[in-house]
């Protein structure tokens, strides 16, 4: 026979371990999470690590010590859910079945979604944050430099922290400006929206950091594909496609659910990027009622991040113990997300903000887009203390 639990999380990401410790904390028993993964990542140090301003040791922890005590953790990966038998198979070969079931796995990064990315990755002159294995090597590419063209680009469609591939592009600008060699260095930003954001005064503190580094900012424009050994990447925008020669190359590639999931009946009919249907709301799938999605794989309206998810842990707790209670949905999430841009290797601020781009700050008596010590000090060194101390231990 195989195992059954009450609760069955998928992931032990940030939102599978965030929301197994509040499960836990409210005393809801027989929680299991699968987990292929051996180490337990906090992605948002990636940052600051392809910037010389963290090492990874900061950034990992064995998954053992993140499991929440009193929750199975189940060594394996899901290579498919059957929802209408209410289980879900392993790549070990087992099922395991639910009363109910919580998907996060998170997003894969979609390296073969552009010609020639891959390659460049494995290369000397490309590196991207996006990879734990790649963001020291971001640094090592930034330091290095001395002068010709460094490129930074994000992708269209919905990416964690879509903001991060801005990040690391004002911090290496402001290394570059500390060694002297800013001015031969042309730096270009790539971003797919028509503006650097999509917020008018986070838009305008942006673009002032950007002139003074002297970037040049290219909107509404994407990676078409890269040529490793020519070092040229063809950008596709408004005007075309035209080829621009790099000498460094940070890439934020293309992100979508992982295959696994799109190839399931969870997703809405013609979601092409496989997310979960749920109600962005509740939290809840639209059309199984045992099954709940959270974090970067729900089809959700949200800007993804783990901020956002900080938000929707609590409000998926407390739907998911209320349906095993019996009772309907009460707890509702607000499309609250947020994005700390780090403007420099010491100031930062964060754009918070609902999935209209509305403002949501956290501190309404500040104004919002502008540069602070605080808050790159709060990005840098105390919210990754939160989240091994609070957040994933679900008091947070
Ligand atoms: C460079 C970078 C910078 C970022 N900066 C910020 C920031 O500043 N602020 C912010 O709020 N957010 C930031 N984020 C985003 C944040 O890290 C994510 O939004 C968050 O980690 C999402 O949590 P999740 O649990 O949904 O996915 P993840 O944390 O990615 O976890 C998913 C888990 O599911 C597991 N899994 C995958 N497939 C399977 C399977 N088949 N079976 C079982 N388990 C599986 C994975 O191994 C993984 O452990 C950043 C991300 C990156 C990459």
């Amino acid at each position: 026979m195989g195992q059954h639990h009450r609760v069955l999380v998928i992931g032990g990401g940030n939102a599978g371990i965030s929301l197994a410790a509040r499960l836990t904390r409210k005393n809801i028993g027989d929680v299991a999470v699968i987990e292929p993964r051996e180490t337990h990542y906090f992605q948002p140090l990636f940052s600051h690590i392809g910037a010389g301003a963290a090492e990874m040791a900061e950034a990992v922890r064995p998954q053992a010590d993140v499991m929440p005590r009193g929750v199975e953790w189940i060594r394996d990966a899901v290579t498919d859910i059957l929802p209408g038998e209410n289980a879900v198979v392993l790549a070990g070969g087992g099922r395991v079945t639910y009363d109910h079931l919580v998907v996060c796995p998170g997003l894969q990064l979609d390296w073969d979604a552009v010609p020639g990315l891959a390659e460049a990755m494995a290369g000397p002159h490309g590196s991207s944050n996006y990879d734990a294995e790649l963001a020291p090597k971001t640094w090592d590419l930034v330091r290095n430099l001395r002068s010709g063209t460094a490129v930074f680009t994000q992708p269209p469609g919905p990416a964690k922290c879509a903001g991060a591939a801005q990040k690391i592009a004002y911090m290496a600008c402001d290394y570059w400006r500390e060694q002297g060699v800013l001015q031969d260095i042309a730096v270009a930003l790539v971003v797919p929206t028509p503006t650097a954001f999509g917020m008018p005064d986070v838009d305008a503190e942006l673009e002032r950091k950007m002139a003074e580094y002297g970037m040049t900012l290219l909107t509404s424009t994407t990676l078409a594909a890269v040529d490793a050994d020519d070092r040229t990447v063809v950008l596709a925008g408004p005007a075309g496609e035209r080829e621009v020669p790099y000498d460094l190359l940070h890439v934020v590639p293309p992100q979508s659910a992982p295959d696994w999931l799109k190839n399931t009946d969870l997703p809405a009919s013609g979601d092409e990027g496989g997310f979960v249907e749920v109600d962005p709301e509740t939290l809840r799938h639209r059309r199984y009622p045992n099954v709940w999605s959270l974090g970067d794989a729900a089809g959700t309206t949200n800007s993804k991040s783990g901020g956002a998810l900080r938000k929707q842990v609590k409000v998926l707790a407390k739907n998911l113990v209320g349906a095993l209670r019996g009772q309907a949905p009460q707890a509702r999430y607000d499309g609250y997300s947020v994005c700390p841009f780090t403007l420099s290797r010491g100031t930062a601020f964060f754009a918070e903000f609902d999935d209209a781009y509305r403002p949501r700050p956290s501190y309404p008596w500040l104004k919002m887009a502008k540069e602070r010590r605080w808050q790159w000090v709060m990005d840098r060194h105390v919210l990754p203390q939160v989240y091994w101390h609070l957040i994933l231990k679900g008091r947070a």
